[in-house]
């Protein structure tokens, strides 16, 4: 069974920290010492997860046909406007009459391992779970010119416990990996399944509504990435930012790539992104939540800002919650 990257849990379970009862305006800004970047410039690298396409339980997997046209489509838009995106996939998934892991890695773009049934690593066992992202690696070596190096969490869940979250990386890390860190936790998979929902009604209404929200969301949410950094480190930082392989980006991607551009933003790749020192800092959390990296680095003895992301998906999940999961039936 496959789920889209944080659909599963609750929305305040999933996007705000365990225990974490801070709200907007609590507490003083702190800023960390730091040495701001040489330059200001605003970067940010888009990374697509649950690749070849995102689903949910009692979701039939597309025909490999309609599976390659939605990869098609956002690689096309990437390679047009020369966006050096990553993708990660769910190995399981892949149809043998489908090629999307070699389409990406055809394009120059960044392919890596989102395990192969996308296994919640605070659910299973450590041994089971590793089972599941090596299955996954073996295909993808067979798939690609190189063997994989960047990994992204399922539900970005990194352990909820501090010895288990070691020792994951650890064997990693072994196995070659590097974790493929997120600062900007969009709520966008929400967005794709109401916008798909619009579609199956042809209801055009909502499907405009839907790509409005979709831009206004992800240029909103880069920028409270950048916003948080400032909190935490006393300037801005590199942004990584969580979409998925869906019918939305591959119908909508071209136009928030342009509304990023037009904010100032500069795309571009992993390796750039994160070779910033921010993600050299010591990880302070262990928990459930799928957790923005700069919220994953805060200093415990200093007050936490309120966390936009979990407000932004408590605000989507009120909003389009219920067309999320129509009544059966309908
Ligand atoms: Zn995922």
């Amino acid at each position: 069974m496959l789920l889209g990257c944080h659909p599963s849990a609750p929305p305040s379970a999933a996007a705000v920290p365990d225990g974490d009862t801070t709200s907007p305006g609590a507490g003083a800004t702190t800023i960390a010492e730091d040495s701001p970047p040489a330059a200001a410039e605003r970067r940010v690298h888009l990374t697509f997860d649950d690749a070849p396409v995102m689903s949910e339980p009692g979701d039939g997997l597309p025909g490999p046909e309609r599976v390659m046209a939605i990869n098609e489509a956002i690689v096309g838009t990437l390679r047009e406007r020369d966006v050096p995106a990553s993708v990660f996939f769910n190995c399981s998934r892949l149809q043998p009459h489908e090629r999307s892991v070699e389409l990406w890695a055809a394009a120059g773009l960044t392919v890596g391992n989102h395990t192969d049934t996308h296994a919640k690593l605070s659910k299973v066992p450590l041994d089971e779970w590793m089972d599941d992202v090596i299955r996954c690696d073996q295909v993808l070596r067979e798939r690609l010119p190189r063997p994989p190096h960047w990994f992204r969490y399922p539900y970005l869940d990194q352990g909820d416990r501090v010895e288990l979250r070691d020792e994951a990386a650890r064997r990693l890390a072994e196995l070659g990996y590097a974790n493929a860190h997120v600062t900007v936790a969009t709520t966008e998979w929400l967005l794709a399944y109401v916008y798909r929902e619009a579609s199956r009604r042809g209801d055009e209404a909502l499907r405009d509504e839907v790509v409005a929200a979709y831009r206004q969301h992800m240029v909103e949410a880069v920028e409270q990435g950048w916003a948080l950094a400032e909190h935490e480190v006393g300037h801005g930082t590199a942004q990584v930012a969580l979409l998925h392989v869906n019918e939305l980006a591959a119908d909508h991607l071209g136009e928030v790539i342009d509304d990023l551009r037009a904010r100032g933003w500069t795309l571009v790749g992993l390796e750039e992104a994160l070779d910033d020192p921010v993600f050299d800092r010591p990880d302070h959390y262990a928990g459930r939540g799928g957790l923005s990296w700069l919220a994953r680095i805060h200093d415990e003895s200093e007050p936490r800002p309120s966390y936009w992301f979990g407000e932004e998906e408590a605000r989507l999940m009120q909003r389009y919650g219920e067309l999320w999961r129509p009544p059966a039936g309908e």
